[in-house]
């Protein structure tokens, strides 16, 4: 039996050992951190991302600014006429009109973004020029290829023969129903951490197909569907650009983050948003794709999207891969 002694000896044990676990469970609420910072690293969205990564790569690696890495990653889909959903070659409005829409964010907190501009083979270089070149953050349709010209920027025919045909086709029932994951969207949205620990993103797009004259989606709007916090992490989006919008996309991934989220668990929880949206406004969740890519201060990074299908191009320095994103529907 227990004597009052032996009693006091376990009582001050036991309050030894609660004030230890109370330590230890304090600690374990500060994030870890060993200053070992996985840099540098470049993610962006779908399997074009592979490619651009290769370009930012060259500038990361020789210790390049990452708002340098990510304007030349992602001018890679811009000019390539075979991307049908960025740039030069991308697919028409419904009026026949390639019309393009993109944004760049640095480490200051610096912004500059193009929507609806027309002729331009790469809206990225415009929108880093209102950035740096402009007292405004955003120009659109006619303003933004006037500045663009002023700056020297060449206008061109950016309507491929392959992309005029499918217009051509559509227009026989104009039917406007873009299907998810099928061919008639997507973006490269890129984000990167510098070896000097400095995090900047870029975002570029033809916009969904066949769109309305003058439509404009996430992929130009600061805090949809791009958002850098040289604090916290930065996180970009494709898909359906309306979806996006509706919950500030990328600035919610961003603060998710700073609240203590990892960058896979912050995509979750935008995705469940948006899931949640939908449902209640009574529409059908498998007409909708939209993923999210996020990258931290650590140089850890996650993704997640609402259907399978979406994938993300991930350079370190141990490769250049492409990954699955883990999705909702399953
Ligand atoms: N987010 C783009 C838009 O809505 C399209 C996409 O990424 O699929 O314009």
């Amino acid at each position: 039996m227990a004597n009052r002694r032996d009693f006091i000896k376990t009582a001050a044990i036991g309050s030894v050992a609660m004030a230890l676990n109370s330590f230890k469970s304090n600690e374990d609420e500060i994030p870890f951190f060993d200053g070992k910072v996985n840099k540098p690293i470049v993610i962006s969205t779908w399997n074009f991302g592979v490619k651009a990564n290769g370009a930012a790569w060259e500038i990361l690696k020789n210790n390049g600014r990452a708002l340098d890495a990510v304007e030349a990653g992602v001018k890679i889909p811009e000019g390539d006429p075979t991307e049908r959903s960025v740039g030069y070659g991308g697919r028409p409005d419904r009026d026949g009109r390639v019309t393009l829409d993109a944004c760049i964010m640095d480490e200051n907190a610096n912004i500059g973004s193009v929507a609806c501009l027309e002729h331009i083979k790469h809206p990225i270089s415009v929108a880093r020029a209102v950035m740096e070149k402009t007292p405004h953050v955003m120009l659109v349709g006619d303003g933004a290829l006037q500045f663009a010209l002023s700056q020297g920027f060449q206008k061109e025919n950016l309507l491929v023969e392959d992309s005029e045909k499918e217009w051509k086709e559509w227009l026989k029932t104009s039917h406007y129903k873009p299907i998810a994951n099928i061919e008639n969207h997507d973006t490269i949205g890129m984000i990167a951490l510098d070896s000097s620990g400095n995090l900047s993103g870029a975002c570029t797009t033809s916009g969904m197909a066949f769109k309305m004259h003058g439509r404009v989606g996430d992929s130009p709007i600061i805090g949809a569907g791009l958002y850098v916090d040289n604090e916290i992490g930065a996180a970009t989006a494709t898909g359906h650009g309306e979806e996006v919008i509706r919950i500030s996309g990328c600035h919610l991934v961003v603060e998710l983050m700073r609240q203590g989220k990892s960058p896979q668990k912050a995509c979750e929880e935008a995705v469940s948003r948006i899931v949640k949206l939908t449902k209640n406004r009574g529409k059908n969740l498998k007409d909708i794709q939209v993923g999210f890519i996020a990258l931290n201060k650590k140089g850890e990074y996650g993704s997640y999207c609402i259907q399978g299908g979406f994938n993300y191009a991930v350079n370190q320095t141990s490769g250049n891969k492409l990954v699955d994103a883990d999705y909702f529907l399953k």
